[in-house]
């Protein structure tokens, strides 16, 4: 094991017409090598922002503060031709939009290939050859011939496999997949996410996992981080997490969900209010005008993020000592 990717005190910010978006405000995270970790939280929450920043792939937003380190190299020092070399062949990328990121006038082969052949110095017909295997690798139906197609030949699902294909093509230490089934219907979804779990166990990835998901949480997760207005309000394993909740968030979105057997396809449920302002975020937790169990400190101040067992944190005042006899329970 060992952390491959350490994110510390990270801040992105956008600009909108009415200042600074914040999209990302102080968020540290550690993902461990070998594991899944998903990051959850509603659309606006700044889970996309933080996986991008990863990769450098922020803009039109800016990375104000923070450092990422991947495998002790921090990233926000190297130049750009730097961060080329480790896109695409360290940390390799999977979008949810696959036709959006295919070249749509480039063979599918080609595709597959081109990363071989710039980070890794293969021949025109290495390359071909390895993205023949590399399409056979991610399940693809007769993959010589899906390797001279064009993107608009194929299913949304057989594009995603060839995404992955890319993704994997130079073996990357990471995969960062960013709702990678979202676009897709409930039995291709499924297929992929199998996929990515098997390949995740046969080539030893770790994986930075984005989803609203809470069914593919539970199915594909080992730890999770639930972030919320930009900040990550919560971290657990994934059984723990699912098992006892700590932050009202947290235990908001799962006392909304249909059901508690084990998840089939749960999107994010909604809860009573909205997402704040990110030009204007709440002063206090970002969670209190939505929190039932708000009290004193919650609107003045903001709660620090507590150690509340072994491998979890909550950013809660219930789970700050210093705090908790004057609320009105704890998790
Ligand atoms: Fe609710 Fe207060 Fe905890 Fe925020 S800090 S989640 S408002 S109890």
């Amino acid at each position: 094991m060992g952390v491959l990717l350490q994110i510390r005190d990270l801040k992105v910010h956008y600009d909108g017409p009415e200042g600074p978006v914040r999209a990302v405000d102080g968020v540290s995270l550690d993902v461990q090598r070998g594991e899944t970790y998903a990051l959850v939280g509603e659309s606006g929450c700044g889970k996309t922002a933080t996986a991008l920043s990863v990769s450098r792939l922020v803009e039109p937003g800016r990375i104000v503060g923070g450092s990422i380190r991947f495998d002790g190299d921090n990233l926000l020092a190297l130049t750009e031709k730097q961060m080329c070399g480790i896109r695409g062949a360290r940390i390799g990328m999977v979008f949810q939009e696959a036709a959006a990121a295919l070249n749509p006038v480039m063979r599918i082969g080609s595709q597959v290939s081109e990363s071989l052949r710039l980070h890794q110095g293969l021949s025109r017909q290495e390359g071909m050859k390895r993205a023949v295997e590399l399409l056979s690798m991610v399940a693809l139906p007769d993959p010589e011939r899906q390797a001279r197609a064009y993107p608009h030949e194929l299913s949304g699902g057989m594009k995603q496999r060839v995404m992955l294909a890319i993704a994997l093509s130079c073996k990357p230490d990471l995969v960062i997949a960013d709702e990678p089934t979202t676009a897709l219907d409930v039995t291709v979804q499924a297929q992929i996410l199998e996929l990515l779990r098997r390949l995740k166990q046969e080539l030893s990835l770790t994986v930075l996992l984005i989803t609203h998901d809470l069914g593919v949480v539970a199915e594909n997760a080992d730890r999770v981080g639930v972030m919320y207005a930009g900040k990550l309000v919560e971290e657990a394993p994934v059984h723990d997490l699912f098992d006892a909740p700590a932050h009202p968030y947290t235990r908001g979105l799962m006392r909304a969900l249909p059901g508690r057997e084990p998840a089939a396809h749960r999107r994010l449920p909604t809860l009573a209010g909205s997402v704040p302002d990110p030009t204007a975020p709440p002063p206090g937790c970002r969670f209190h005008p939505r929190c039932p169990e708000a009290f004193e400190p919650c609107a003045t101040r903001e709660p620090a993020e507590i150690e509340t067992a072994e491998n979890r944190r909550s950013a809660c005042f219930l789970h700050d000592p210093r705090h908790v006899s004057v609320g009105e329970g704890s998790a």
